[in-house]
């Protein structure tokens, strides 16, 4: 998923991160999880490979929800933080498919 054509690979499952849309860093970026400099640190990791955070996506275009297992698993948190969560992870969701049609916008403007 970089700016260059080779994107990166999964922390979890080894293939490539193709698409904005099935990357946990740059939704991580968009809603200010990870600042700017800190995007190459990072490993990416496919949000289907991802429960832990991609089990806040809520949204009838993502077709991947996994619920995280054990202590993490989002039906098992308290309430009121899965809600602020799923609100803050959708938005940041929802985001990338935007900026997956339209990709002349420069990564600086990416944040929600
Ligand atoms: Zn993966």
């Amino acid at each position: 998923m970089a700016r260059c054509d080779e994107g990166y690979l999964c922390k979890v499952c080894g293939d490539e991160v193709s698409r904005l849309i099935d990357s946990s860093l740059y939704l991580q970026y968009v809603i200010g999880w990870i600042p700017p400099e800190q995007l190459h640190l990072h490993p990416d990791i496919h949000l289907k490979c991802n429960p832990n955070l991609s089990q806040f996506i809520d949204a009838p275009e993502f077709f991947d929800q996994v619920f995280a297992e054990g202590s993490f698993d989002r039906r098992t948190l308290d309430s009121e933080f899965v809600a602020q969560r799923v609100q803050l992870i959708t938005r940041g969701y929802m985001r990338l498919r935007e900026l997956q049609r339209d990709r002349s916008l420069p990564i600086e403007y990416y944040p929600l």
